[in-house]
């Protein structure tokens, strides 16, 4: 066994996904020995699964229907139509949401834009529910998701978007029904934003009129679309696992973000797997996360890992390329990792890391309530956070050895409560 220089004990909060590059047996201590902690630690699964279930399968798939039976939702199949166009669908989410408010103290609004369309300046319309945080200076959380659908073949043709993304809207509505139950310490806006297919013009409207109006603090946008497929056009399927994309670079605050979100859903045993991707969005797509990337919000995409490419924006991206388990899944992912972002302790201030004397060490000043520390490892060549370890709630400080952790780009630090809940990760601090 090696010996560590510090005297800082570190308890490995490790699962085996994360038993890669930093294996039980590379991990030494000074007395008392390393006490190895299960990653999933079952309270704090506990606390949030009884939330996790309460997302509903069939009711996301009648949030799905109601999307797709409206013929089309291209932002010229109009406004007004009894039951066909994307007036249908507004409506149906502005009651949803609208109903959510009832029992809630959420807020209801409808932002009216214009965007260009075939030589016109079109009325387009975004609804927004927002849920008031009870930590003022927690900020908001977005949740979004385009309700807007293309047939490329025939832009007045039927255009169901079943997968897009009736599926990421469901997921939206689902988690606002679920969310609204009980204040939480972050404001939680959920956004169904329109003129995504022709160019983010719904979510780039939000941010340049509707965040300055409201001076919403946006700390995370969460962009769900085309979450509801588990099989590919070739008939390959994954209904285990869901890709997280974010803008670049490796230290972006985007790319932060998602690393936070990939921990925690490792940490919380979400139901699927979440793959962080090296990219904002697939080669040549796009999607809402983008407009607040952009304008420097920290903001990440979920999409499935199987697509249909042969059905997207066509008349056949139908309900029947719906898998209700995996949009289940899906949807329960997104809300775990919401629940750990959305009730949180803040992060500590001030991380700095610093290497001397042949350690590293990373220091904080503290946060209230505080139980413990958790330091999350950013090997170099890694996108994740491989390894996460716990220091007691006195410490406000960890030392670690080349010989216990070699290869460290950065490090980020978060408080954990009473319950066992992880808070926010601060500022990743960077070696490399
Ligand atoms: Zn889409």
């Amino acid at each position: 066994m090696k010996r560590a220089l510090g005297q800082i004990v570190f308890a490995l909060l490790m699962a085996g996904q994360f038993a890669g590059l930093f294996g039980a047996q590379s991990m030494v201590s000074a007395s008392p020995a390393l006490t190895l902690v299960p990653l999933n630690s079952a309270n704090s699964t506990a606390a949030f699964s009884e939330w996790v279930n309460q997302i509903d399968s069939v009711r996301l798939m009648e949030h799905v229907s109601a999307l797709t039976h409206c013929g089309s939702r291209h932002v010229s199949s109009g406004n007004e139509g009894a039951d066909w166009g994307i007036g249908v669908a507004r409506r149906y989410i502005h009651g949803q949401f609208s109903a959510m408010a009832q029992s809630s103290a959420a807020v209801v609004e409808t932002q009216e834009f214009f965007a260009p369309w075939s030589g016109v300046q079109s009325a387009l319309y975004n609804e927004i529910a927002t849920l008031p945080g009870t930590d003022p200076t927690a900020g908001a959380i977005v949740i979004g998701a385009h309700y807007d659908s293309l047939n490329l073949q025939n832009q007045n043709g039927s255009a169901p978007g079943a997968n897009d993304n009736a599926s990421g809207v469901a997921a939206v509505l689902e988690l606002a029904r679920v969310l609204s139950a009980r204040p939480h310490r972050a404001t939680l806006v959920f956004v169904a934003f329109s003129g995504e297919e022709i160019g983010r013009e719904g979510s780039i409207a939000f941010v340049r009129d509707y965040v300055p109006a409201h001076t919403l603090d946006i700390r995370a946008m969460i962009n769900l679309d085309v979450i509801g497929g588990s099989v590919s056009e070739q008939g390959a399927v994954n209904d285990t696992e869901i890709r997280l994309f974010s803008a670049a670079e490796d230290n972006s605050a985007s790319r932060q973000l998602a690393r936070s979100l990939q921990a925690y859903s490792g940490f919380y045993g979400a139901e699927l797997r979440v793959l962080m991707q090296d990219r904002l969005d697939r080669v040549g797509r796009y999607g809402d996360h983008q407009s607040f990337s952009d304008a420097g919000y920290p903001a990440v995409r979920f999409i499935s890992v199987m697509e249909n490419p042969w059905h997207q924006h066509t008349v056949m991206d139908t309900m029947d390329d719906i898998d209700p388990a995996y949009l289940q899944r899906a949807a329960r992912t997104v809300l775990t990792v919401t629940l750990a972002l959305a009730d949180g302790l803040p992060s500590p201030l001030e991380a700095t890391i610093a290497q001397a004397d042949g350690s590293t060490s990373l220091t904080w000043q503290p946060v209230a309530d505080a139980q413990s520390y958790v330091i999350a490892i950013h090997p170099a060549g890694s996108l994740t956070y491989d390894a996460l370890y716990e220091v007691s709630a006195d410490a406000l400080s960890a030392t670690w050895t080349a010989l216990e952790l070699s290869n460290v780009a950065g490090a980020a630090v978060a408080a954990r409560d009473a319950a066992g809940q992880i808070g926010l990760f601060s500022p990743e601090q960077r070696l490399t």
